[in-house]
């Protein structure tokens, strides 16, 4: 049965998209708030135009660690000083790990393996392999299945009195599934680990308590589930633990103790600062303070509730409408183990996908055989969830190559 939605009046704060729009990619590029338009408009006027080169003096030095702030304190679990806005994630993990992996070799040169899982975001994967290349390390695979993902059990089989560094994925890009971060990272801690988490999946959907969790290192992206527009920075996280034993490799004068300064050789900044590298992109924050004042608003449990009511749904209709068509679920049945997002898998989606398209209906495709839906909790209504999989079932039985309904071939 549809769901009952307390937070459908949120809906309208985001700017419409053409009518008939089905948008189910939120967790790729989340749709721009009404708010953020006129922010973007001022920005340009007053700051930009009004203020020039003292705005740097006036705040725009301060915002990745404001920013970072406010991102720790409203989705992350983090007390101040924990967070930064920078670079792109790719970039920030790569930093992240290869801080981690340098600590964890100096203190134990035995300490030479990163532990990543095979189902884990392309990134991510790649990202590892050419550090352990760089500095004489070896990736340890957990082999995951890509209908679930990674587990007590898994990750207890890769580590070792050899592991320098975990690098995971929060919520599994393909299936959705929800690792069990606080478990796993004691696991990790257990063997003398440091533990990196991917939140690109999960940031903005699924709360997380990133200081209670005692979590060492994360990082995630703002253009998904936060709202900050195509190619918005990332964020990182860093224990306060760990901020002084850590040298990032890519020291840039914006994580020196004293920028202004220019003097020879590098000093790192104290806290968090010493993370950054060089100038941030100050308009690519603007958007995604907008939805953190939103997700502030609404608050994490309240949109956390929301996502798995939608999720909820969307697995009941494909038993209902799809299954019968020959789909198969593609991630976890269990809300407790399952993001904002729900993968459907069949032979045909490639092409049912390039169909939706064609009818502005906009799910993605995932290979092998699998339609991807996101359901950004703040942007997306029951009726668009509702349309969306009736699209779907048109598209799946109005292909060429489909079995006419009732033709007696179910079951091919
Ligand atoms: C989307 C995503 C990324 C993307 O990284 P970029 O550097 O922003 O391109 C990385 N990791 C995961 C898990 C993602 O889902």
């Amino acid at each position: 049965m549809a769901p009952n939605d307390p937070l459908a009046a949120y809906l309208d704060r985001f700017v419409p998209g053409p009518a008939g729009l089905v948008y189910f990619d939120g967790n790729s590029l989340g749709r721009p708030l009404r708010a953020t338009a006129d922010r973007l408009g001022d920005f340009v006027e007053q700051e930009w135009a009004g203020r020039l080169i003292r705005g740097w003096d006036e705040g725009w030095y301060d915002l990745p660690l404001t920013v970072g702030d406010e991102l720790g304190r409203v989705v992350l679990g983090a007390a101040p000083g924990q967070v930064f806005v920078g670079d792109s994630t790719t970039v920030l993990l790569y930093k992240l790990a290869r801080a981690a992996v340098d600590h964890q070799r100096g203190r134990d040169a035995a300490r030479d393996e990163i532990v990543v899982d095979t189902d884990n975001f392309p990134t991510d994967r790649y990202l590892a392999e050419g550090i352990a290349a760089e500095r004489g390390l070896t990736v340890r695979w957990v082999e995951t299945d890509p209908e679930r993902g990674i587990d007590v059990e898994g990750l207890s089989s890769a580590l070792s009195e050899r592991t320098a560094l975990v690098l995971l994925s929060h919520v599994a890009y393909r299936s959705a599934w929800l690792a069990d971060v606080p478990r796993l990272t004691r696991l990790a801690h257990e063997a003398g680990a440091l533990v990196l988490w991917d939140l690109s999946h999960s940031a903005g959907s699924v709360p997380t308590e990133l200081d209670a969790w005692e979590v060492d290192l994360a990082a995630g992206c703002t253009y998904k589930y936060l709202n900050g527009g195509p190619g918005s920075p990332a964020f990182g996280y860093v224990a306060s633990r760990h901020h002084e034993r850590l040298a990032q490799p890519i020291q840039g004068w914006m994580g020196h103790a004293d920028p202004f300064l220019m003097g020879p050789g590098y000093t790192p900044s104290p806290g968090i600062r010493r993370f950054l590298s060089g100038t941030p992109p100050i308009l690519g924050m603007l958007a995604m303070l907008d939805m953190l004042a939103l997700i502030d608003e609404v608050g994490m449990v309240a949109v956390r509730e929301k996502s798995v009511a939608l999720t909820s749904y969307a697995v009941e209709l494909v038993d209902e409408v799809l299954a019968p068509l020959g789909v198969v679920l593609a991630s976890p049945r269990d809300p407790q183990r399952r993001g904002g997002h729900v993968t459907l898998r069949h032979a045909a989606m490639r092409e049912v996908v390039a169909a939706l398209w064609q009818r502005d209906v906009i799910p993605d495709y995932r290979d092998p055989g699998g339609l991807r839906i996101g359901l950004s909790p703040l942007s997306t209504s029951v009726t668009e969830v509702d349309r969306g999989f009736e699209a779907v079932r048109e598209a799946l039985v109005s292909r060429p190559g489909a079995a006419s309904p009732g033709s007696g071939s179910a079951g091919r």
